[in-house]
């Protein structure tokens, strides 16, 4: 790693100079040890799903005389295992594209989250969630697809880390020249000294139960990119059991 001017440390310009290339030092040195850790967490994201196939196969191969329901199966499991690949692939290259979007788009709040809503129905369904929807915002103004992507994100983590029989409500309203929108579940909640971290790219507070709900653990890193892309913010409150709130407060 990279070596600083450890011994210059007087009060003129060489002095200055000598803090301010250490300070730089110290910037670069963190951000490539983030690009190491992300590189290492998005080949294990794809490594996992690719062994799984392979897995698959090797066993099909060693089998004398494989039956058609065998064939089935192994079809099943690559199937699952490269919808898995396009969802992390798709959520890097949103993470890794950020710079081409346009942000003028007039939105109607209301019908997109009714359309967000409608789409994940089958999720609600499955665990017997009721999801409520109650916008006081006419439209806002930025990126269709993109926005569209943060509030799908949100809604659906509000379902899947819900309980049985839970509920969502989506609120949204101007308050002090920015439009709110809140989005409350009655799920299982995240434990308060790990808030800070779960807009972290990979980061899930529960590893091998949140790889079973399918999500690639990039969802809220692309959620807070996209918001601070929009000059807004993401805040949010949890009780462990009790339930989450994300607030998106985007400016009119
Ligand atoms: P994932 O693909 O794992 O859902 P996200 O980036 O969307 O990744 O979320 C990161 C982690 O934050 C999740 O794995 C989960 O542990 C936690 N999380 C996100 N939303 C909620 C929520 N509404 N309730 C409880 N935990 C949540």
């Amino acid at each position: 790693l990279a070596q600083r001017i450890e011994h210059i440390s007087t009060k003129d310009e060489i002095g200055d100079l000598t803090a301010s290339f250490n300070h730089m030092l110290d910037r670069l040195e963190k951000s490539f040890l983030y690009q190491k850790s992300f590189a290492a967490n998005a080949a294990h994201e794809l490594k996992t799903p690719l062994t799984t196939m392979k897995a698959g196969i090797q066993v099909l191969k060693l089998e004398k005389s494989p039956t058609v329901e065998d064939y089935k199966e192994n079809l099943e499991v690559t199937e699952q295992g490269t919808q898995r690949l396009i969802q992390v692939v798709n959520d890097l290259l949103t993470l890794a594209y950020e710079q081409t979007e346009h942000f003028s788009d007039d939105i109607e709040l209301k019908a997109m989250l009714d359309t967000i809503t409608q789409e994940l129905q089958p999720l609600c369904i499955e665990k017997n969630i009721a999801i409520s929807v109650d916008i006081d915002v006419k439209t806002i103004t930025g990126n269709q697809t993109l926005l569209y992507r943060v509030f799908s994100n949100m809604i659906e983590n509000a379902i899947k880390y819900n309980h049985k029989n839970g509920m969502v409500e989506v609120r949204g309203q101007v308050k002090n020249g920015a439009t709110h929108i809140t989005i409350t579940d009655s799920g299982i909640g995240i434990p308060n000294d790990q808030l800070h971290y779960i807009f972290g790219p990979f980061y899930r507070v529960d590893h091998s139960r949140a790889r079973g709900l399918g999500g690639s653990g990039l969802g809220l890193s692309i959620v807070r990119t996209i918001v601070e892309k929009h000059h807004g913010k993401v805040n949010v409150q949890s009780t462990l059991n009790v339930g989450t709130t994300f607030e998106i407060i985007l400016p009119i």
